[in-house]
């Protein structure tokens, strides 16, 4: 990611939209909307092995493991704004736990990229299954989209909730309803 390229892409947007860039108030405007916009999208930069470094435990406990209420901050690849929420994630050991706060980052990883919430929620499942070759993961994702708040539609109270069940989650209703039960409470 160029930040001098984006920096002048951001002028000319700021142009296209009929401001004028070299105005006080948006000196340094540019670049410091290229720089946010690199942040917004640095899971581009990062991989699975990196984020996880190895924080992989070995571990007897066979039950369900939740962490919940994981704030989550994404970018729609349709529109480009924000969409916000929280993200839930449980996983059935095999032998093997994970670094709590390295499935926040696995969240994190994917949700700063731009991505449609579906498709999120379903590589985040995906990893947490490949690094920890669990029984069972579930995540699910509820999220305010912006381009359903502030433009279109401008529904400001609707919020969309996905989900993926994996293994033990998919096959056994109790394990689903657990875990269901233990997020909203
Ligand atoms: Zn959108």
């Amino acid at each position: 990611m160029s930040l001098d390229k984006l920096t002048q892409n951001y002028h000319e947007i700021l142009t296209n939209l009929g401001e004028d860039p070299q105005r006080g108030g948006l000196k340094g405007t540019p670049q410091r909307a290229a720089k946010a916009m690199q942040f917004l999208c640095r899971g581009y930069e990062q991989s699975l092995d990196e984020i996880v470094n190895g924080a992989l435990f070995e571990s007897d406990n066979d039950e369900m493991v939740i962490v919940k209420d994981i704030e989550l901050y994404s970018m729609c690849e349709h529109h480009m704004l924000p969409f916000i929420g929280k993200a839930h994630v449980a996983y059935m050991p095999t032998g093997k736990v994970i670094g709590l706060s390295k499935v926040a980052r696995i969240v994190d990883m994917y949700a700063r990229r731009l991505q449609i919430q579906e498709n999120l929620t379903r590589q985040i499942a995906d990893a947490l299954q490949q690094v920890t070759n669990a029984a069972g993961v579930a995540v699910v994702i509820e999220a305010k989209h912006m381009c359903m708040m502030m433009r279109g539609v401008e529904k400001q109270n609707s919020s969309m909730h996905t989900s993926v069940m994996l293994g033990a989650f998919r096959s056994s209703g109790t394990t689903r309803q657990e875990f269901l039960q233990l997020i909203t409470r």
